[in-house]
């Protein structure tokens, strides 16, 4: 039997069976529903969009994996050379690998070796409060959310601030020349609650950062392609390390890449084996998620993706704006993301089914009922799932 992802298994309620699935539709036995949260947030381009089904079957058709030791092949070549020419400044170097928690530990693992290949000792990593990276044990670790990971209970070596700048300048006041690098999840943080914050602080943390030769990692496996309104905050402020995962592959197998710049690659370029990096997944560079990952980056930039978002969130701002109600504490948009942020969890109870009667997807968790839609979506369809949100609370 299938033991199912953060559920207690006794109480859990049956999951919907998808039969099949196309653009922002899933389709169950007696239901049509618009996928309100895209899969966990990585079908940006929706289901069954035939130019990635058949890149996927093209290489399929040739081979489907092969190993990165010794060997490699067209479509990893391919997405590192468009990543290189799409990411912005000096972040050139990929490191591939099969989810976004593994690339956060390779990303990790980067900047420890970093130092310890300049013969320094710099064992702390600071993160934020709300944190999530990932479930992989060094992931969690950085991690701050007790709601994912409270059954596992080690925090030694990283350290925990808010978004605010005079944590920032405290913390690095108190730990500078021992930290690592400063992994943050930038401009929103997903898993930890919808929670938005603005680019001064991460401008201030670059120039900590910059200051002290503490590596800015910027967690933008949530975040890439788009999600705040900018193509990926890296745009904006230039990260060391930048971790791309979900939406690289439109959804459609997983992969994630570490992306380095020339600063963090040249620490490991050497004559000197015990430099190298030593790490590698075994999918690293899988040719399918590769041919998936070339054509969905195509396509986001020839439909002119940034667009489709500026328009979703002008949507969601008119839809939400005048929208209030007693049990709601904040309504939050971000370019695709907006959060409706209850007092009490408890108000979110059924709404699933709810939103399934209405030919919603949603799954709501704690007190965070949100959308993170397919950047395919048609306006009446945008306007379905604000519809179907508001009406929950109008029912009395
Ligand atoms: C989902 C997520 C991860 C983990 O990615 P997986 O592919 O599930 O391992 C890491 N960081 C952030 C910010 C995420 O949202």
């Amino acid at each position: 039997m299938i033991w199912y992802p953060y559920e207690q298994m006794k109480t859990m309620h049956t999951p919907y069976k998808i039969l099949d699935a196309q653009g922002v539709y899933l389709r169950t036995e007696d239901q049509t529903l618009i996928d309100s949260i895209s899969s966990w947030w990585c079908v940006i381009h929706g289901y069954k969009h035939p130019e990635l089904t058949a890149a996927i079957q093209a290489q399929a058709g040739r081979f489907c994996h092969v190993m990165l030791g010794g060997l490699t092949h067209q479509p990893v070549e391919d997405l590192a050379a468009r990543l290189q020419a799409f990411l912005p400044g000096d972040l050139d170097h990929c490191f591939f690998s099969d989810s976004g928690s593994v690339g956060v530990e390779v990303a990790l693992k980067m900047a420890l070796q970093y130092n310890t290949n300049q013969g320094r000792k710099r064992p702390l990593v600071l993160a934020l409060e709300h944190a999530y990276h990932g479930d992989t044990f060094r992931a969690m670790e950085v991690g701050d959310d007790e709601d994912y990971h409270f059954a596992f209970d080690q925090k030694q070596g990283v350290i925990h601030i808010p978004t605010e700048i005079p944590a920032l300048e405290a913390a690095f006041q108190a730990y500078h020349d021992q930290l690592n690098s400063f992994l943050v999840e930038p401009l929103l943080q997903g898993a930890g609650g919808m929670r938005m914050y603005d680019l001064p602080f991460l401008e201030r943390a670059r120039q900590l950062c910059d200051r002290y030769d503490v590596l800015l990692i910027f967690d933008e496996v949530a975040t890439g392609f788009g999600r705040t309104g900018h193509r990926f905050v890296a745009d904006r402020v230039l990260p060391d390390i930048l971790v791309l995962g979900k939406a690289l592959t439109g959804g459609y197998i997983g992969h994630a890449a570490t992306v380095a710049n020339h600063k963090v690659f040249q620490a490991f370029y050497s004559d000197d084996p015990r430099r190298a990096l030593m790490h590698g997944p075994t999918f690293m560079g899988n040719a399918l998620a590769c041919a998936a990952a070339c054509k969905g980056i195509e396509i986001f930039e020839r439909e002119n993706y940034m667009a489709k978002i500026q328009r979703i969130e002008a949507i969601s701002r008119r839809e939400m704006a005048a929208f209030t109600d007693p049990r709601i504490k904040e309504v939050r948009i971000m370019g695709g993301c907006t959060c409706v942020e209850v007092y009490d969890p408890k108000t979110l109870e059924g709404f699933q089914q709810f939103a399934y009667q209405r030919g919603v997807f949603s799954r709501p968790f704690l007190s965070y009922l949100y959308s993170m839609v397919p950047y395919v979506i048609q306006e009446e369809e945008l306007v379905q799932i604000f519809d179907t949100m508001k009406a929950w609370f109008r029912r009395g």
